[in-house]
């Protein structure tokens, strides 16, 4: 999408009439990380959802002009109960738990007394493994090899890695084709593409610091502020379509139990990994409902309505590469119906992936 093009509409208002248009629909906003600066060159493919402290400052003060912050609490209440929201409610929600949220996000959120929920993957915090994603990431960031060839499920690839775009793209697409593999499989071909890389097992990938984890500590630190409420998010950032009913089971159980260990409070919010249309089923759903979840949240675009199924709660991203025009239309739900506008007129291009969910 052309930045001009999404200037012009922003300048032209299209974002604030459909902020009118959906005034009485709650909007759910999904961040993940933060940097203290803006970030370029051979990282890059690092930083898609990692938002720059300076741009979420001037998101959190749109905010608090043009919408109502309200809690994830607040906002349940009202879903639950049948009292009214207040116009063009807002809910901010933080995936994965890298510490960036504490470092960055928090002194902000306290600045523009905004509340947030954060969705923790409970073996990251207790330094199981980092995120698979960004052990993939890193291993492509970080390799001296100038290619790559990979067989997933007989699909023979081959990646050029001259450059930090060809390193980005070939992050990209591994990423969209592991995602749709079992987790098994997905362990056993990130760890070929760690060893192929140069790699040791991938359990001692190198991270840069704003990829770190939260410590637990921090977490109830955040908590007694009163501003920021915990939610799971499972234990290995597991995609649950991908696992049988028994692992989906351990995985959203493990994080949970986890969070009301080290808090000492029932945890009832949930958040999917990846959270696209694809990457839940009815087998998670039974299972998050069965261990007593009181929401759980997607990353597929959209907004929330009361009677909307709690369980499968749209969301909105926002990414790193969102200025202020994008960031207006992307939240007001204008970039979200272009993007499928062009998936529809653009079918040789082949389905657009799913660019908006977690790492
Ligand atoms: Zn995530």
């Amino acid at each position: 999408m052309k930045r001009k093009l999404l200037r012009l509409m922003h300048t032209l208002g299209a974002g604030h009439v459909a902020r009118f248009i959906w005034r009485r629909k709650l909007l759910v906003l999904a961040y993940h990380g933060f940097l203290p600066e803006e970030e370029s060159g051979d990282m890059a493919p690092l930083w898609g959802i990692h938002v720059p402290a300076k741009k979420f400052e001037s998101q959190l003060a749109y905010l608090r002009k043009y919408y109502a912050p309200v809690s994830l609490e607040t906002a349940l209440s009202c879903l639950e109960g049948g009292r009214p929201l207040p116009d063009n409610a807002v809910v901010i929600t933080m995936d994965d738990g890298y510490r960036s949220v504490r470092d960055i996000a928090f002194p902000l959120l306290l600045k523009y007394e905004i509340p947030a929920t954060v969705f923790l993957t409970t073996g990251f915090l207790d330094g199981e493994a980092p995120l698979w994603v960004d052990r993939l990431a890193c291993a492509v960031v970080q390799t001296d090899r100038k290619e790559l060839a990979v067989n997933i499920e007989g699909v023979k690839l081959e990646y050029d890695l001259n450059g930090a775009s060809a390193r980005q793209a070939c992050v990209r697409d591994l990423k969209t084709r592991l995602k749709t593999l079992a987790h098994d499989k997905l362990e056993e071909m990130l760890a070929a593409v760690e060893v192929d890389l140069g790699g040791d097992n991938g359990r001692r990938a190198k991270l840069p610091e704003p990829l770190f984890p939260l410590d637990w500590d921090q977490v109830r630190e955040m908590r007694q502020s009163g501003l920021m409420t915990f939610g799971a998010h499972t234990r290995t950032h597991v995609i649950l379509s991908g696992c049988t009913e028994e692992v989906s089971g351990r995985e959203i159980r493990h994080s949970r139990l986890r969070l009301e260990q080290e808090l000492q409070t029932p945890c009832r919010y949930f958040a999917y990994p990846n959270g696209g249309a694809a990457d839940h089923n009815e087998i998670s759903r039974r299972v998050l409902a069965a261990d007593g979840f009181r929401c759980a949240f997607l990353t597929v675009p959209g907004l929330v309505t009361r009677g909307d199924d709690l369980l499968t709660l749209r969301r909105v991203s926002v990414l790193n590469w969102m200025d202020t025009a994008a960031f207006a239309l992307q939240i007001s739900l204008v970039l979200p119906a272009l993007r499928r506008q062009l998936e529809q007129t653009r079918p040789s291009k082949g389905k657009v992936p799913h660019v908006a969910g977690c790492a």
